[in-house]
């Protein structure tokens, strides 16, 4: 398990590790998101989701009411240096209550194809997956601040080494 850790100072800086993070993802992935409220998660989403290409930073919203925000790209690189299609999806999971809101969420559909994953507030739900996990710790460092940890679990799988341009 490697760690990587920064601090940032502003949100548009951790937006920018964000499209730091998207840049080393291929799916399937799960990306955990934990950190108090405010810590930033959602912000950093907003970067991971737009530096994947699949929406815009404002159209990263938090997905609180619905809990699961789906979106879409076309060209995810692959191992073997092909493109196909790949959903990414952002979750809240926040405000479940019960088993009955986890299986009404679809949670299991995203799991069952290879998907990009980003899960905020992960200790409300234990995941058994086998799917490479990247986890990200976010605190309140001071004002504006924020740590980032970064731990990906499964490099070999979940986080190439090395970002493509
Ligand atoms: P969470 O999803 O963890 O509850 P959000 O990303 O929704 O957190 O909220 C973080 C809030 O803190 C936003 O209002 C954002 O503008 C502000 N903020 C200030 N500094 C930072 C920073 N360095 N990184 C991320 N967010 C920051
Ligand atoms: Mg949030």
């Amino acid at each position: 398990m490697s760690a990587d850790e920064i601090v940032t100072h502003s949100s548009e800086e951790t937006i920018a590790k964000g499209r730091e993070i998207a840049s080393n993802l291929r799916p399937p992935v799960l990306v955990l998101l934990r950190g108090d409220l405010g810590s930033g998660k959602t912000t950093l989403t907003k970067g991971i989701i737009s530096g994947l290409g699949a929406a815009k930073e404002e159209e990263v919203t938090s997905p609180t009411f619905n809990l699961v925000h789906e979106f879409r790209i076309h060209t995810v690189p692959t191992s073997d240096m092909s493109s196909h299609a790949c959903k990414v999806y952002h979750v809240d999971l926040y405000r479940i209550e019960n088993f009955h809101d986890l299986e009404s969420l679809g949670l299991e559909d995203a799991l069952s194809e290879k998907a990009i994953v980003i899960i905020e507030w992960p200790e409300r739900f234990t995941f058994r997956t086998d799917w490479p996990t990247v986890e990200i710790r976010l605190d309140h460092a001071g004002g504006d601040s924020r740590r980032i940890a970064i731990s990906n679990l499964t490099v070999e799988e979940g986080l190439r080494s090395t970002p493509h341009p």
